[in-house]
């Protein structure tokens, strides 16, 4: 078997997607026609998360879900609490109780973590967080956000005792080894990023090590690398970021500011769905950013964060190109039709209903063509 061949194993990628390499990197090609409505890609839970550091007591953990802080809470309810801080804020009815750093929408909730310490939260993750101090005006939320992360990633490490355990465990690590992002790569990272990668790696084996738990400083490096790159956000909305999480089957799925797929959250999970008909042999790409934007706009931002020049189809083609025209006119088609909220998303197809929703915003189409 070829390393390709290992890899399309260690994604789970089955028939419909083969992994492949060039002079870019590794990238994922359609192997069977598809069309709107069709599922590319549905993942697993993430590998790991981590929730923005003001939202932890309003975001589920396993279902991702957040409180309403608008609508009224059900006043039969002993188990909520309320932020003595502002008065108005409250927060999920369920915390682990262990650490509260934990919260969850419904006792459902809160029984499947409890008993999958592996894939959610566990013991040695109360005592990292417990222990995890962040020094002012050191790091941005989020920063904060991915240094919860990775506590969560190296809190399963410190968890394990059962061999097996071991075995499922270093499989999701393995996953992550093989994404781009070498910490010792300087194309990849500036000084200033290696440098602040250096600070929360010490930040996260301080919060461990207080419970005689060492990590490698290299490994955590590593692990931070390698997340900065393929991290996904969890997004609320157009605006708001629930936090991060990792997937990493999906970071095979470049970038083009010409997508034909888009990820779709439901709940821990996504799906990348095609937003149109893809063919055989064709690459499936993503868009890292909104491609409602200008090129200059476009190729600024990818390049500040996410340090690469776009070398798509939209980027390529001269201004004056017709191709170009009719690219421009087949994104504005399938840009999201919600009038109400100033939404960035895409229109992909929900075959139950037979209606068109934004991946984004979740609103469905009624004007949806047969
Ligand atoms: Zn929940
Ligand atoms: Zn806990
Ligand atoms: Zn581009
Ligand atoms: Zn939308």
């Amino acid at each position: 078997m070829t390393e390709l061949d290992n890899l399309q194993k260690l994604y789970s990628f089955g028939e419909d997607i083969q992994l492949k390499s060039g002079p870019f990197g590794k990238y994922v090609v359609n192997k069977v026609k598809k069309d709107i409505g069709d599922i590319i890609l549905q993942s697993d839970r993430p590998i790991c998360y981590g929730v923005q550091p003001f939202l932890v007591p309003l975001v589920c953990i396993t279902c991702f879900k957040e409180f309403d802080q608008t609508s009224k809470t059900n006043s039969n309810s002993k188990d909520i609490k309320s932020k003595k801080k502002s008065g108005s804020t409250k927060s999920l009815p369920y915390s682990c109780n262990q650490c509260d750093q934990v919260y969850y929408c419904s006792l459902e909730c809160r029984d499947y973590s409890l008993a999958h310490p592996l894939e959610l939260h566990n013991n040695m993750e109360c005592l990292a967080l417990r222990n995890l101090k962040i020094p002012a005006n050191t790091f941005t939320f989020h920063q904060i956000t991915e240094i919860r992360m990775m506590i969560n990633l190296f809190s399963k490490l410190a968890y394990i005792t059962a061999d097996s355990d071991r075995e499922y465990l270093q499989h999701q690590y393995e996953q992550i080894q093989h994404l781009i992002g070498e910490f010792g790569n300087t194309d990849a990272f500036s000084k200033e990023d290696l440098k602040m990668i250096k600070k929360m790696a010490h930040i996260i084996r301080r919060s461990f090590q207080m419970y005689h738990y060492e990590l490698d400083d290299g490994v955590v490096e590593e692990m931070l690398a390698k997340s900065q790159r393929n991290c996904f956000g969890i997004w609320k909305n157009f605006e708001q970021s629930l936090g991060l999480a990792m997937y990493p089957s999906s970071s095979f799925f470049n970038h083009s500011c010409y997508p034909n797929c888009c990820r779709v959250q439901f709940g821990a999970f996504i799906k990348i769905l095609p937003i149109r008909p893809i063919d055989e042999n064709e690459e499936l790409n993503i868009s890292y950013i909104s491609v409602n934007q200008s090129q200059h706009e476009r190729k600024s931002i990818l390049l500040e964060g996410y340090c690469f020049e776009c070398q798509c189809t939209r980027c390529k083609l001269p201004t004056t190109s017709e191709t170009l025209q009719t690219i421009e006119n087949v994104i504005q088609n399938y840009l999201c039709k919600n009038k109400k909220v100033k939404c960035s998303g895409y229109m992909v197809m929900n075959n139950e209903t037979n209606l068109k929703y934004c991946n984004f915003c979740k609103w469905n189409d009624p004007t949806t063509p047969k």
